[in-house]
């Protein structure tokens, strides 16, 4: 037997246990949300969960904190205790609805929490938890005004996914619980808020925001950013912020987003969530961007002045469905929120420019995939869809697996059961468990039961989701645009061409992306000084490109891209970038002690995220 029948047992088991020792409430008692187990949190929503939070709190830049108080509405399954989740927070109180102190204490974790536990009378509905952060809260970015763009004023960024929420918040912080949210939060009045939630369209001078989140969404989606911030619409539902000296740019980069909306809604059903705006972030943001609801954060690393980065944007907007709409349950879950966004983003992309645009992104997607497998080993279990993080910080879930390996199962069942039926039975699947979390388990149910029923042939999804590696029953890509690159880098490397003779000028940065990484192995000196003679790779201000082309700076030991290269880590913080650098810069003495004078300079930018992984590949300390 696998270890999915086993929890199946033991959810099983748990469950009627509770039936027959409360026979009378048993009917009652099924019927009420069952929240997953999660390993990577304190909180017991089945005994008590909180489920709704009024967030009242000060930002203060001076001290680097955030301090005030979290309201939690409580609904009581039977507990006399709440457990929350927190990190490096002082707590200096607990009340209830009435005013009065009710006792609490704390169980220490391990790094990445500890537990808040809060003794409740028969009679408390709420408690007040009034509490300070810590100047080096794990989801906090401070950034001085020389660390912005415009350099005005300081700028804050909080990163949730996946359990750094409570680092800022005390809150039940499992993706198996929804919460809805109000907060007020007062910055310095020269500064503007945005939340995922209602959100103001300017400054106002009292520096006091309210905000407002009906729509349920677990934890992780809790998100605020404050600094000097402006907006502009892009269409009628869509518009983004950003500080004014990134606004045009940004307004001309996401011109595309509200027809990207549309064509998600005519994929997959309408978009519950109002508005779907885009805040433009510093550098520093550790990621590509976070999908918060009503308001994902970017990076302006997708700002390559063509719109050829925004399939970025497709794929936050498609979690408005995939992991906003229908949530992971845990963190071993995590594939179920990213391998259906990538299909999604996908979707969208070919919806809006066509098979060999999508077919593209797949051939790179794959690309990925097999590189993260080689790095994590074929057999290793994490590359299972499923994965176990018990014990370890479910950021390491967050691989290409989840995404790309994910992105294939769903286009293998596509293939499998044809295009119309796989939509049906996408649309169903948004709908029905709108605002709900999934299991893995419950999602093999799901499809047994909606899609591969009437299926004779039934493909093998136990090997996709509980064994290593790719099934050999994978689509595989065929981009006959990246064919033609194929032939123009073997011309160029056979010496057939000389560089500046190769034709590119029809190539979107996924035709330069692939060219770059095909060029295997170290390439002399004068081969690399050719190509960044003709194209100009060192100087672009295409992120993408440049990272990839760093590596073969770095590998070649190409001194002229060294300086660039260093601009470059000490002003971006997206961790996919930066970890291949620092890993290959590790690989030799030389390189080694130059990445870790560079790092020093660099690490007072990036977000806890990255330093957790670069801290890592370079052992610092
Ligand atoms: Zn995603």
């Amino acid at each position: 037997m696998n270890r999915f029948y086993i929890v199946i047992f033991a959810l099983l088991a748990t469950a009627c246990q509770e039936t027959d020792s409360e026979q009378n409430k048993s009917d009652q008692k099924m019927e009420k949300p069952q929240y997953a187990q999660d390993s990577h949190s304190f909180s017991k929503p089945n005994e008590v969960a909180a489920t709704h939070l009024s967030l009242d709190v000060e930002v203060d830049f001076d001290n680097s904190v955030i301090s005030g108080t979290a309201t939690h509405r409580l609904e009581r399954n039977g507990g006399n205790s709440v457990f929350f989740d927190i990190r490096g927070l002082t707590i200096h109180g607990v009340t209830d609805q009435d005013g009065d102190t009710l006792n609490f204490s704390i169980t220490r974790g391990n790094k990445r929490g500890d537990g808040l536990g809060i003794a409740l009378n028969e009679s408390t509905a709420e408690v007040n938890i009034n509490y300070v952060t810590s100047s080096d809260a794990a989801a906090l970015l401070w950034l001085n005004p020389e660390q912005t763009l415009g350099k005005t004023g300081p700028f804050l960024f909080t990163q949730g996914q996946a359990i750094l929420t409570r680092s800022w918040v005390p809150i039940q912080d499992t993706p198996a619980l929804r919460i809805t949210y109000d907060a007020n939060v007062k910055v310095p009045s020269n500064l503007m808020a945005v939340m995922s939630a209602t959100n103001p369209t300017s400054k106002n001078q009292s520096g006091i925001y309210s905000f407002r989140m009906d729509q349920p969404i677990p934890p992780y989606l809790m998100a605020l950013a404050v600094g000097d911030l402006k907006f502009e619409e892009v269409g009628k539902r869509t518009g983004v912020y950003a500080e004014p000296a990134m606004l045009e740019k940004a307004v001309y980069e996401f011109a595309d987003v509200e027809k990207m909306l549309i064509a998600a809604e005519d994929l997959y059903g309408p978009y519950k969530w109002d508005r779907y705006d885009i805040l433009v972030l510093p550098p520093s943001f550790p990621f590509g961007g976070m999908e918060n609801p009503r308001l994902t954060f970017a990076t302006p690393t997708i700002i390559a002045g063509d719109r050829s980065l925004t399939s970025l944007i497709a794929h936050e907007l498609a979690h408005s469905w995939s992991g906003n709409l229908v949530t992971n349950a845990t963190w071993d879950d995590f594939w179920l929120n990213e391998g259906f966004t990538v299909y999604f983003e996908k979707r969208i992309m070919e919806a809006l420019y066509g098979k060999d645009y999508a077919e593209m992104l797949n051939q790179l997607g794959l690309q990925d995939l097999k590189h993260t497998i080689d790095d994590l080993g074929e057999t290793s279990p994490d590359t299972h869809l499923k994965l176990d993080l018990e014990g370890r910080d479910p950021d390491a879930g967050m691989t290409d697996i989840a995404y790309e390996k994910g992105f294939l199962f769903l286009r293998m069942l596509e293939e499998k059961v044809g295009r119309e039926r796989f939509d049906k039975f996408l649309r169903n699947y948004f709908s029905e468990n709108a605002f709900k979390t999934m299991t893995t388990e419950r999602f093999i149910a799901y499809l047994g039961e909606n899609l591969l029923s009437e299926l004779d042939e039934k493909p093998d999804v136990h090997e996709w989701i509980f064994q290593p590696g790719i099934p050999d029953n994978f689509p595989k890509p065929n981009s006959s645009l990246f064919a033609k690159v194929d032939e123009a880098r073997e011309a160029w490397l056979s010496g057939e061409k000389a560089a500046s003779k190769l034709e590119t000028k029809d190539w979107s940065t996924h035709e330069w992306l692939y060219f770059i990484r095909g060029l295997e192995g170290g390439l002399s000196i004068s081969k690399m000084s050719e190509l960044d003679a003709a194209f100009g790779f060192t100087e672009t201000g295409n992120s993408e490109i440049a990272a990839a082309w760093y590596e073969h700076a770095i590998q070649s030991n190409y001194r002229k891209a060294f300086p660039a290269m260093e601009e470059f880590l000490v002003s971006v913080g997206r961790r996919k970038f930066l970890e291949p650098l620092y890993q290959k810069l590790s690989e030799t003495d030389e390189h080694l002690k130059w990445a870790k004078e560079v790092y020093e300079k660099a690490r007072p930018n990036y977000h806890s995220v990255s330093t957790q992984t670069i801290d890592e590949i370079l052992k610092w300390s």
